[in-house]
């Protein structure tokens, strides 16, 4: 396993920030670590890279306790901590340059220039960090934080406050890492997940609420919604009739919406009732359910 959390506890003062949390990553999953402000993203992902110790329970990464092997676990592990810490009157390349220092990375030269092809920052390489836009500062924290080409990466929010052009970016640029890495990322945008993620753990006043792969956590949510339009009126008893409907409306003509607590995929059995009752599907389409609806059920109150 790249990361093994078992019962860990975290108290700042008499706040539990952390309730025994137990999750484990295997290599090369991307996690989504997804929850609401103050839930203990943070502060997970603070201890599993040794910057705080845990107040009880035990976390290991690459096999190495991030206790009592903490130099060998930093080596392992590259952090992108939440505000991206930068130093703004540094040129980008020097900067790379005293991380690559820090690390007594081989070939220093060699992999500054390596991390700014991989993260897209050639163009702005020779500029001040403090001149660069939020997306291409945390272009250089990611190279930051892949520098001495660890197996395990945590990022903490590393989209927030981005556009939606950088958004994009920097999301292709941590799925195309998540192909050779360990990622555990946190956010609180449910979208962000679906779009890179292999698996989503959702946590909430420090306690995993959820952990499971991104399509399960869907098909948990509590419904899917069929929009579909006939050629004809239908009658609404008829609609109702399709297994564990829970709402039928009817806004405009012959278009319905459909909500189901079904799991299976509800189009094929609209599409039979149709047929037996000789009506024409003339459109038909499966409202994509966000992980909001499940996000919002799994961590409201
Ligand atoms: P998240 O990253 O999910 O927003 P955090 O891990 O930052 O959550 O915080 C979890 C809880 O612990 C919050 O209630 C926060 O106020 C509290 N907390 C975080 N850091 C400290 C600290 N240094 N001292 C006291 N309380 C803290
Ligand atoms: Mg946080």
């Amino acid at each position: 396993m790249s990361i093994e959390v078992k019962d860990v506890v975290k108290t700042y003062g008499d706040q539990n920030a952390l309730n025994k949390v137990t999750f484990s990553i295997p290599p090369n999953q991307v996690v989504g670590f997804l929850g609401p402000n103050g839930a203990g993203k943070s502060t997970m992902m603070k201890i599993i890279t040794c910057f705080i110790p845990q107040t009880q329970g035990s976390i290991k990464v690459c096999g190495l306790d991030v206790r009592e092997d903490s130099i060998e676990v930093r080596k392992k592990v590259g952090y992108l901590p939440e505000h991206n810490p930068l130093y703004l009157d540094m040129y980008v390349k020097e900067y790379l340059h005293f991380v690559a220092d820090l690390h007594r990375v081989e070939n220093p030269k060699k992999r500054v220039a390596e991390m700014i092809e991989t993260v897209g920052l050639q163009v702005e390489q020779h500029k001040k960090i403090g001149a660069l836009s939020k997306g291409y500062r945390q272009r250089v924290g990611l190279a930051q934080a892949m520098m001495h080409n660890p197996e395990v990466l945590i990022l903490d929010e590393p989209t927030s406050g981005l556009d939606p052009n950088q958004l994009d970016e920097i999301r292709n640029l941590i799925k195309k890492l998540g192909k050779e890495k360990t990622v555990l990322l946190s956010t609180h945008i449910m979208q962000e997940v679906e779009a890179i993620c292999d698996r989503i753990i959702i946590v909430n006043k420090g306690e995993i609420v959820a952990d499971n792969s991104a399509e399960n956590i869907k098909q948990a949510a509590v419904k899917q919604v069929v929009k579909v339009e006939f050629d004809q009126p239908v009658k609404e008893g008829k609609i109702r009739s399709l297994p564990k409907v829970t709402e039928v409306i009817n806004p405009e003509g012959n278009t319905w919406l459909i909500e189901s607590k079904h799991q299976d995929d509800l189009r094929p059995l609209i599409a039979k009732m149709a047929n037996e009752n000789g009506w024409l599907v003339l459109e038909m389409q499966k409202e994509k359910e966000s992980l909001e609806t499940a996000f919002k059920r799994l961590t409201k109150g």
